[in-house]
C-alpha cells in the first residue's frame, strides 16, 4: 500500500477515494478537506470569532485542534449536562486540553447555573432525555454565541453523522429538518447565529485517525443515552452500503445538497420566528422551551 501523494509507505486506506496515505500526507489531505469546506460554503474567515461546540469526543476535539492550528479565532464551549460520570469525565478532558494548549474555553453547567435537570424534565414532560438535552444545547450555544459577539457556531458533525441524519429524515420525510440540513445554516433572525459544520466531508474514522496522530486526548465513551439510538442503526445500515459501494455516504450527502435540498426551501421559510417574552431569545412560541424548563423545575421544587 503506497501513499498516493508521496509514494512512501501508506498507513491509512480510504476506500471511497481509492487512496492510501502516509501520516504526513493524510494530515495534508485532512487539512485540505477542512479548508475547502470552509471556503466552498463561505463558513467564516480568520477575522471571525468562532464558537466551537465541544463534547470531548474525537470529532469536536479534532475540529477544535485543526481550527486553532490553522490560526482561526476559536473559543471552545462545553456544556455540563449533568449526565453522571460521562459529564464529569468529558469536562475534565476538555478543560485539560484547553489548559495545555492555551485555548479559550467557556464552560456552562446547566444544574449549577440554571437549576436544570434533564432527567426530571424528561419525567415531568414525558419527553426523551435526548430531546430535552438537544433543546438546552441548541439554546445555550446560540445564546452564548450571540451574547459574546461570535460570527458562527461550529460543530464537529462528520460525514457519518450527516448521512445518518439525512437517511432518518428521508425515511419519514421530515420536510422541515430536510430544509435545514446543510453544512451551513445561515442566520434567519438578527439574534440567531450562523451554524457551520467544517468536518461534514470527513468520516468518523478519519477524525479518529487525526486525533490519534496528533495525540489529542478525547473521551472514548459515548453518552450513555446514545446507546440504542436510531441514528446508530442508520449508521450501521450505511456502513453496510458503504462496504458494498464505497462512496455511498458522500454521494448521498453531496447529491442531496446539490439536487434535493432546494425542494424543501419553502417549508423552511414558512416558520415564523418570535422573541421569547422572558429571555428575548429566538423561538417559535411565546416563551422559549429553555425558559419553560426553568419555570417547570422551579414550580416542581
Ligand atoms: Fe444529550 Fe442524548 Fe446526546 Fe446524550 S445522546 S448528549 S442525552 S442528546
Ligand atoms: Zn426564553
Amino acid at each position: 500500500m503506497k501513499c498516493v501523494r508521496c509514494k512512501g509507505k501508506g498507513i491509512i486506506y480510504l476506500k471511497r477515494h481509492n487512496a492510501a496515505f502516509c501520516q504526513d500526507c493524510f494530515l495534508y489531505y485532512y487539512k485540505n478537506q477542512v479548508k475547502k469546506n470552509i471556503k466552498r460554503h463561505k463558513m467564516f474567515d480568520k477575522k471571525d470569532k468562532i464558537l466551537v461546540v465541544i463534547s470531548g469526543g474525537k470529532d469536536s476535539m479534532a475540529l477544535w485542534h485543526i481550527l486553532a492550528s490553522e490560526g482561526y479565532n476559536v473559543t471552545g464551549m462545553y456544556i455540563n449536562l449533568g449526565i453522571g460520570h460521562y459529564s464529569d469525565k468529558s469536562q475534565q478532558v476538555v478543560e485539560s486540553f484547553a489548559q495545555k494548549n492555551g485555548l479559550e474555553l467557556i464552560v456552562k453547567d446547566i444544574k449549577k447555573e440554571y437549576g436544570l435537570d434533564i432527567y426530571k424534565l424528561s419525567k415531568l414532560l414525558k419527553r426523551s432525555t435526548c430531546s430535552i438535552c438537544g433543546s438546552i444545547k441548541r439554546y445555550l450555544f446560540n445564546k452564548v454565541a450571540y451574547d459574546g459577539g461570535f460570527s458562527a457556531v461550529a460543530t464537529g458533525h462528520n460525514l457519518d453523522d450527516e448521512a445518518a441524519t439525512l437517511l432518518g429524515n428521508v425515511l419519514s420525510w421530515e420536510e422541515g429538518y430536510l430544509a435545514r440540513q446543510s453544512p451551513v445554516l445561515e442566520s434567519t433572525h438578527p439574534k440567531l447565529v450562523k451554524k457551520v459544520k467544517p468536518l461534514y466531508t470527513l468520516t468518523e474514522r478519519e477524525n479518529l485517525f487525526y486525533v490519534l496522530i496528533n495525540k489529542i486526548e478525547f473521551l472514548h465513551d459515548e453518552c450513555p443515552h446514545a446507546i440504542g439510538a436510531r441514528s446508530i442503526l442508520y449508521k450501521e445500515v450505511l456502513n453496510r452500503l458503504e462496504e458494498e459501494s464505497p462512496g455511498t455516504k458522500q454521494r448521498f450527502i453531496t447529491s442531496f445538497l446539490e439536487k434535493g435540498r432546494r425542494h424543501f426551501q419553502d417549508v423552511y421559510e414558512k416558520v415564523e420566528l418570535k422573541e421569547c417574552i422572558s429571555c428575548g431569545q429566538v423561538t417559535t412560541t411565546e416563551i422559549c422551551s429553555f425558559c419553560r424548563f426553568v419555570q417547570i423545575l422551579k414550580q416542581d421544587a
